[in-house]
């Protein structure tokens, strides 16, 4: 069933007439540009077209009861910082209600439904999705759409630190708010301007492939990268390597480890190739979108370190089968590669991909077809 007509018959069974407002907000992909947040460089997102709607109602109360279609559940609470839900999947509607108030905005007492199709813990934000639409919604029924939509992606950031224990960057929930069709957001994560460029590949699919592995972690390999990018800068007299270029690194090499300095490469050539996608989308040359995506793959599997043997195999197979462009997307150490293919190759590559893997490693990986699509929006 649609998962509106679903919401739609929950809502009315659930709480009867009339019915509420329904927004959505989405999910999203990082198209080039990894590891280059904390650095200072950027990053170019945009929302896809898999979404959590909700269907929401102000009751005149300081109550909010949920219910949630694909946990099958219900949560009810208050609004003060001790009514924090038992359930998980509630709290991060919670959180965006007490980070509206925190700020000085107004949140009453609603009922909602909502659903979505995001996969959950895929690497396609479904979190920043659930928060982004009750951030969206409750700034138009409860402040006349008052607050300025990056406030809105920060109330769903801060949802996640303050009430999740997840310490994420601004990317996803930017991206699930300013989303959209057909526009990817190239976002300067030092002065936090964005810019949006076109992307319309005709010809051409995204596709992720998931290899549903997410490889334990041993120490903090994401707080060494860190620290290697912090120390590189700091020998450069930098706040971040968002301004080094290749010579400067060159110029610095006795001085630092090896490490330091394939960590350094990949981050500098990653803000590089996030310009040159740009221009290169302004021209609609997808077959350098795609070099370039290829490049980043080697970049983190060789030099930034954060690829596994299921990645990078998921990559080959890309590369054999004449993909245009493949890399890993997300952090890395497991989660999916995200595919640029022409549509004449598109079902080879899938079915080389889920059969050569499942022969190697036991279990198919899941494919997400993704369209770039509008983000946080009223329906
Ligand atoms: P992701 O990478 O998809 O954001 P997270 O672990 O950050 O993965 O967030 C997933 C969590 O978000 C789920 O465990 C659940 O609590 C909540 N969530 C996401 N989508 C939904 C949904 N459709 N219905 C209920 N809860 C959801
Ligand atoms: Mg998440």
């Amino acid at each position: 069933m649609k998962i509106e007509t679903e919401i739609r018959e929950q809502f009315k069974k659930t709480f009867g007439d009339p019915a509420g407002t329904m927004y959505a907000s989405a999910g999203r992909i990082n198209l080039i540009g990894e590891h280059t947040d904390y650095n200072g460089g950027f990053v170019f997102p945009g929302a896809i077209d898999k979404c959590i709607m909700a269907e929401i109602r102000p009751n005149g109360t300081d109550r909010v009861r949920l219910r949630s279609v694909d946990m099958d559940d219900s949560a009810e609470f208050g609004l003060e910082e001790s009514d924090k839900p038992e359930q998980m999947w509630a709290r991060y509607v919670f959180g965006v209600c007490r980070e509206i108030i925190k700020r000085g905005g107004r949140v009453g007492g609603f009922d909602a439904v909502f659903a979505g199709n995001v996969p959950l813990g895929a690497g396609l934000s479904s979190s920043a999705a659930l928060e982004s639409v009750f951030a969206f919604a409750l700034n138009d029924l409860f402040n006349d759409g008052r607050i300025d939509p990056f406030e809105l992606a920060r109330i769903g950031q801060s949802t996640e630190h303050n009430y999740c224990g997840v310490n994420c960057g601004i990317m996803d929930q930017f991206a699930s708010i300013f989303g959209r069709k057909n526009k990817l957001i190239r976002l300067d994560c030092r002065s936090m301007e964005h810019e949006y460029f076109p992307f319309e590949p005709e010809g051409y699919r995204l596709v992720l492939v998931d290899s549903v592995v997410k490889h334990e972690l041993v120490g903090s390999p994401y707080n060494r990268r860190r620290e290697s990018c912090e120390r590189v800068a700091a020998r450069l007299g930098l706040d971040c390597l968002r301004d080094a270029g290749y010579d400067d690194l060159e110029r610095v090499r006795g001085d630092i480890s090896d490490e330091d300095y394939s960590r350094a490469h990949f981050v500098i050539g990653e803000k590089q190739r996030v310009l040159d996608v740009c221009e290169a989308l302004g021209r609609g040359d997808y077959e350098t979108v795609g070099r370039c995506m290829y490049e980043t793959h080697e970049g983190l599997s060789k030099e930034y370190e954060v690829s596994c043997e299921e990645l990078d195999f998921l990559n080959d197979v890309a590369r054999k089968e004449g993909v245009t462009g493949s890399r890993i997307m997300g952090g890395g150490f497991g989660g999916c590669t995200i595919n640029l293919v022409k549509n004449e190759l598109y079902d080879k590559f899938i079915d080389a991909a889920v059969s050569k893997f499942e022969a190697r490693y036991g279990h198919k990986p899941k494919i997400y077809d993704v369209i770039i699509s509008d983000g946080a929006h009223k329906c």
